[in-house]
């Protein structure tokens, strides 16, 4: 078994829990201590701070960092995250977490994160745009940021236009690099970003859902009808990915009964639209007093604990603790966020008979599709475009010879449903969900052939060490 990291009691503990959960599943697996050792440090922590000049004319100084967990596939992968919380302690757990994350979805990237430590809502457009440019000539200055290097993406508090900014500095900087819009993903289709990264996290976390509700046996086990249809979901956090799991999650049937925020919960075991509720905050200012709901509660943390199927905390880590455990009434926790369970609650809630699908494989699906997108930055061409036509045509002489063979005759939808080539939206999705599903299957093999491993995070786990261990074997270790 690997070393455990030590940290003091008084530090923060969010790379201490995954190292907990690192050490949990490396029992399972075979490797030299040594080796684990290594798959479990983080590689690389650049840790910088650099001036932004105030509208005010003041001067601040900001802190920021970006972590490579590991170096076992170049280049290295992470979102980029703004937020006054965040910490080195964070950026390293959720660095590490992007290692294990990869591994568990087969996409060949190292682990990376970075953070910048600023409240987004006290700085006007301008001057966020002056922070992520510096933030990003900062990376360049240190080889930190690049194609084959380490290359960003979204997270908590960022979005299309921040990758925009990192993008054209980069681009800026590296004049005539031929791949140089693979420097960061989750860009905007006008800037070569690919169709479906916006909403991929989201509709990952639910194909993960409807995946694991799907198996009879594992539904029987929690005392819940096999099928997405008709379960009864709470989402914690109506941002990139609650907002986008619980459009999906609708279209497959199920119904969102509970929807957290930072300043309240909403419930409704009929339903609740989340388009509704946000046309309903821009208009107020707050979810609170949504016509629709029939209970709300004054606190983000109160909306967990009401009755559902399934919770999906999408908002931040550490939301379901040792401290609400005991009050969390569904059976499935689905990890839309990183880190949202610390070690003691999910022990507890699995004790309890409850399931949880794990972050490093339930929110997956935004980084698969960054994959799609640096594939399609590097190879400069749109998915689809050379070969929907082709596909047209030829499923149009089928369809022709077919009816002329058999007489009969298809109706204009039908006709259009066969012939239609596809869209690169929709090799996106059908590339996500495959993934999605492929991977699902792959950890819970793992957790059903070994009766000791009591979890899907551990079998997660278990899956990815052997994974990442077998890429340093085959690399050796240089000099
Ligand atoms: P986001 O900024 O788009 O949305 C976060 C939402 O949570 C916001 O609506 C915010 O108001 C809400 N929120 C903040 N504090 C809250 C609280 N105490 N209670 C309830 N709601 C609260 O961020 P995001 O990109 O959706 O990321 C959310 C989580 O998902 C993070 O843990 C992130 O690391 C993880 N994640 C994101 C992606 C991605 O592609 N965006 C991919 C993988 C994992």
């Amino acid at each position: 078994m690997a070393n455990p990291i030590a940290l003091s009691d008084s530090a923060p503990h969010f790379f201490k829990d995954i190292c907990e959960f690192f050490d949990q599943a490396a029992q399972f697996t075979k490797h030299d201590a040594g080796l684990l050792n290594q798959i479990k440090a983080c590689n690389s922590v650049y840790r910088f701070q650099f001036p932004v000049r105030r509208e005010s004319g003041k001067i601040e100084v900001v802190d920021a960092w970006r972590v490579q967990h590991s170096h076992h596939k170049s280049p290295t992968k992470g979102g980029i995250r703004y937020s006054d919380m965040v910490n080195e302690d964070e950026v390293m757990a959720l660095a590490a977490l992007m290692s294990y994350k990869c591994a568990v979805v087969n996409v060949p990237f190292g682990g990376a994160k970075g953070g910048i430590k600023i409240n987004t809502k006290d700085y006007t457009v301008g001057e966020l745009e002056n922070i992520t440019r510096r933030y990003t000539v900062e990376l360049i200055k240190k080889n930190f940021i690049g194609p084959g290097i380490d290359v960003p993406a979204p997270d908590y508090g960022t979005g299309e236009r921040e990758m925009s900014w990192i993008a054209d500095t980069y681009i800026t900087m590296n004049p005539g690099q031929l791949d140089a819009l693979g420097c960061v993903t989750g860009k905007p289709l006008s800037l070569d970003g690919i169709a479906g990264r916006k909403g991929a996290t989201g509709r990952g976390v639910a194909i993960a859902i409807r995946e694991c509700v799907s198996f009879a046996e594992d539904m029987k086990a929690l005392g819940l009808t096999p099928g997405i249809k008709g379960k009864k979901i709470i989402v914690q956090g109506l941002g990139n990915v609650g907002y986008f799991s619980s459009k999906v999650l609708m279209e497959f049937g199920a119904i969102i009964v509970g929807v957290c925020e930072y300043d309240g919960a909403l419930y409704n075991e009929d339903g609740l639209d989340p388009d509704e509720i946000l046309e309903h905050r821009k208009n107020t200012g707050s979810i609170l007093g949504f016509p629709g709901a029939k209970a709300e509660f004054k606190s983000s943390a109160e909306g967990l604990e009401q009755p559902c199927d399934i919770l999906i905390p999408a908002a931040l880590e550490n939301q379901v603790t040792e401290a609400n455990i005991q009050r969390i009434q569904a059976k499935i926790i689905a990890e839309g966020a990183n880190g949202p369970t610390t070690p003691g609650a999910a022990a507890a809630f699995i004790k309890n008979g409850g399931l949880i699908i794990p972050d490093m494989y339930c929110n997956a699906g935004g980084v698969t599709v960054s994959y799609f997108e640096w594939l399609k930055n590097l190879s400069h061409i749109a998915f689809g475009r050379m070969d929907r036509r082709y596909t047209e045509t030829a499923n149009l002489n089928i369809v022709n010879m077919v009816e002329a063979v058999t007489g009969g005759s298809l109706t204009e939808a039908q006709r259009k449903i066969i012939v239609k080539g596809p869209s690169e939206a929709e090799l996106v999705n059908s590339g996500l969900e495959d993934t999605m599903i492929r991977s699902y299957h792959e950890i819970r093999e793992v957790f059903v052939s070994n009766p000791d491993i009591k979890s899907l995070r551990t079998s997660a786990l278990v899956s990815s060490i052997d994974k990442i261990a077998v890429a340093y074997q085959n690399m050796g270790i240089w000099p």
